[in-house]
């Protein structure tokens, strides 16, 4: 049986850097010039080019990003917000701190994404707004989540952070709501080490973005420094510190420049994956549905005991037993204490997600990775597989 040695440990998510982006930062160190900056401002028009959208702002986190959009929302105290449980928890401390009540649709079982039909059961006069997550790069059914927004006047706020490369019916993925949001935390399919960035429908919106996004200083504040002079700003309302520097932008710029070359990797390993894992006891994810490009974020197995034979904790704790590092995405959001207490959230309120949530495994998956990284990770499967 090969045994990876201790010094190799894959590590989870781990992203891949090259020589590229060390140059850029560099030289971003080398001109003195760290903050937000000219670097940042093209990240924004070539990610803007890439998903065919008008407008985009980059921020330090897509956290920031979707904190931000749902600011923007002018949500009062008791309005409501509807999302998955199946998210990470940034997506719902967002809607708090916006000052919304977050409600909880379930997930359909097979898509892992909110179904539609759950978020209709849970709409009431104070719902103002829906937040889909495009789970694992899997586009969620916009079609029908327009059409309920369209029916109940709501606005639509996509968390993208899985799904920078997704597109539904042609089109990209955060460019269907009001505002989309993504991430390049070190994990993701583009990374900046931390960063995200705010597509929006209207220019009107975005513009106020980026100043809720500086402080709430009026437009361009960053250059007041430049060579033009030094220019007053004006505070014009109470905002945040959440501004990209242009250190994170020179990643990202040639991170997003090779987007479609890690993409081309990961459906490799993806397919590697699939092939391997199709005769054993886990499910893996379904096939992608007609007319969508998944994004290919996460590979995600089900491990029920019942068939496995083995708890997803066990597994979890064999998989790293064998020197690979796993995730999991996630522990359905009615599991954790905070919103027990505060929304008096159960599991069982959402089964699907629950369910999910206590069996899945995230396998690794960045483009990193060498074929003999992904068959030693095929061949911890099977031994974590074992009785
Ligand atoms: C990573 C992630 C976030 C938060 O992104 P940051 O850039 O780390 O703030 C939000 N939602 C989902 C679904 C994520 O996976």
């Amino acid at each position: 049986m090969p045994v990876r040695p201790k010094e190799r440990f894959l590590v989870f998510g781990s992203p891949r850097i090259e020589e590229a982006e060390i140059e850029e930062v560099a030289g971003s160190l080398r001109s003195g010039w760290l903050g937000t900056g000219p670097k940042v401002a093209r990240f924004e028009r070539e990610f803007a080019a890439y998903t065919q959208a008008e407008h985009a702002a980059a921020f330090n986190s897509c956290t920031a990003a979707l904190h931000l959009s749902l600011v923007a929302l002018r949500l009062r105290p008791g309005d409501e917000v509807i999302t998955t449980p199946l998210t990470f928890c940034a997506t719902v401390n967002a809607i708090i701190h916006a000052g919304a009540v977050p409600v909880l649709a379930d997930v359909d079982p097979v898509s892992m994404n909110i179904d539609p039909e759950a978020v209709r059961a849970k709409i009431t006069p104070r719902t103002r707004a829906i937040l889909p997550v495009h789970f694992a790069g899997r586009p969620c059914d916009m079609d029908a989540l327009l059409a309920l927004a369209d029916e109940h006047g709501l606005k639509i706020v996509e968390d993208c952070a899985h799904a920078i490369e997704s597109t539904y019916k042609g089109k990209h993925c955060g460019t269907f709501g009001d505002f989309g949001c993504f991430s390049f935390y070190v994990t993701k399919n583009v990374v900046t080490g931390e960063g995200g960035m705010v597509l929006a429908k209207r220019k009107e919106d975005l513009d106020r973005i980026k100043i809720l996004g500086l402080h709430g200083m009026s437009a361009d504040a960053w250059k007041r420094f430049g060579d033009e002079g030094y220019k007053h700003y004006q505070v014009v309302e109470a905002g945040f510190k959440y501004n990209m520097m242009d250190i994170q932008a020179a990643i990202g710029i040639h991170q997003l420049a090779r987007v479609d070359h890690y993409y081309v990797r990961r459906r490799e390993i993806w397919d590697m994956y699939d092939a391997a894992f199709a005769d054993l006891p886990v499910t893996c994810p379904a096939p992608p549905e007609a007319e969508t490009l998944h994004g290919l974020h996460l590979y995600t197995l089900l491990v029920d005991e019942a068939r496995a034979g083995v708890s997803r904790d066990r597994f979890l704790q064999r998989m790293t037993a064998e020197n690979i590092g796993v995730g999991v995405h996630y522990l359905g959001l009615p599991e954790q204490p905070y919103y027990q207490e505060r929304f008096g959230w159960r599991p069982k309120d959402t089964p699907h997600g629950t369910r999910i949530g206590r069996q899945t495994v995230s396998l690794p998956l960045s483009a990193k990775l060498t074929d003999t990284d992904v068959q030693d990770v095929i061949e911890a499967v099977r031994i974590a597989l074992k009785h």
